[in-house]
């Protein structure tokens, strides 16, 4: 198969009616819009409500007023240009702006607009970041899609990383395996690079399927490849309405990646991310979802964790009683927060941690308080940042 054709103009894709167009073309006008022919192939156009569609196809409920552009606060967590450090081991290097498409629901909406320069074009003080503090051993490419690099730039980041001695781990966070799989499939030397770097660390390919029909023959392959090169691949996956908060398709799309050797990771509560309201499921609708799913698949399906990333850390919501939510810092900014349970009175519309009025117990039975007064940001890492960088 060939290398599809992008579509970045709304009115250019044919499926649509000119009036569609048209009222599209205000949420576009707001939000950068990107497909590709074989995405656009997946959709059944015959159903208003396709779940690839949902994901790809602009909806006029974006222009909502609703959330903000950087929900998890990530501008305070930059330590240097292009390059995020929130948690001790673990380091974000932004590598680019482009995607093989745009989610609609992207947390990132923000890097696709025409006055961000958050990405750099050059990764050199990012590297230089990574190289002065040892406390680092995995970082994570990101964006944007690393693999709509090329291959040859790609693999210039990556000698860079594997010239620092204390990153162990580097990995890939990237939806191309669903977006474009013909980008792997066709340019050998893509799986060829990554057997090349596996021999000196851990390349983990952190990829994004949403839904099962994304798992096409081609999608399979892809991953076939990375993976008999050396890549582990595990997925990644917000919670979306309307593409995967029905427990039917959740947990075929977890059994589905656990037959052809892909780790479910995290099952992310969709962030409050200006114009994703119509994408977000309440949390604790959420939690039901992914334990009903969860409960429907084998024990290697059902791995992943239902996560929040909040400003001040990965909340996992664990479980919930008629009256209270149950959630635990999986990680966190400030390292005493590790493992900290929280104990929250339900509010079934609550669609962030923000939204709990009050921490009814805190892991030390301390005393009540409010969630906003939780520290955000000169977590441990954000410390030893601004005592050498910044
Ligand atoms: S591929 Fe990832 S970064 Fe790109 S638009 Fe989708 S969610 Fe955002």
């Amino acid at each position: 198969m060939n290398n599809p054709t992008y579509i970045t103009n709304i009115a250019q894709v044919p499926q649509l009616s000119a009036s569609e167009k048209e009222s599209l073309t205000t949420v576009t006008d707001r939000f950068a819009f990107r497909t590709n022919s074989y995405y656009q192939s997946l959709i059944d156009w015959t159903d208003p409500d396709d779940p690839i569609r949902r994901i790809i196809v602009p909806n006029v409920g974006e222009l909502a007023n609703w959330g903000t552009l950087d929900a998890s606060n990530e501008g305070c967590y930059t330590v240097a240009p292009g390059i995020e450090h929130k948690y001790p081991s673990t380091a974000l290097l932004l590598v680019t702006d482009i995607c093989g498409g745009y989610c609609r629901f992207c947390f990132r909406k923000r890097l696709f607009m025409d006055d961000n320069e958050e990405v750099p074009k050059d990764i050199g003080p990012g590297i230089k970041y990574i190289r002065e503090h040892a406390e680092i051993s995995n970082v994570l490419l990101t964006g944007g899609d690393p693999l709509t690099l090329s291959t040859r730039r790609l693999s210039e980041v990556l000698k860079q990383l594997t010239a620092i001695d204390h990153v162990r781990v580097v990995r890939i966070g990237t939806k191309m395996l669903a977006l474009n799989p013909l980008r792997v499939i066709n340019d050998a030397t893509l799986p060829e690079m990554v057997r090349q770097f596996s021999a000196g660390i851990c390349i983990y390919v952190m990829a994004h399927f949403n839904h099962p029909r994304e798992l096409t023959p081609e999608a399979i392959e892809a991953l076939r490849l990375m993976r008999s090169a050396g890549a582990v691949i595990v997925n990644q996956t917000p919670l979306i309405h309307g593409v995967n908060d029905d427990p039917a398709v959740l947990s075929e799309l977890l059994d589905t990646l656990s037959f052809i050797g892909v780790a479910p990771y995290y099952v992310f509560q969709c962030r409050p991310t200006l114009g994703n309201e119509i994408y977000s499921v309440p949390i604790e609708q959420g939690y039901g979802i992914v334990t009903l799913a969860q409960s429907r698949c084998s024990g290697l399906a059902k791995r992943c964790r239902f996560v929040m990333s909040h400003d001040t850390g990965k909340v996992e919501v664990v479980g919930r009683s008629h009256e209270m939510v149950f959630m635990r810092y999986h990680q966190a900014v400030h390292s005493r927060d590790i493992g900290r349970m929280l104990v929250l009175k339900s509010n079934p519309e609550a669609r962030w941690l923000d939204d709990y009025g009050e921490i009814a117990v805190g892991r030390d039975q301390g005393p009540t308080h409010k969630i906003g007064a939780m520290p955000p940001c000169n977590g441990d890492a954000a410390q030893s940042a601004s005592s050498s960088v910044r």
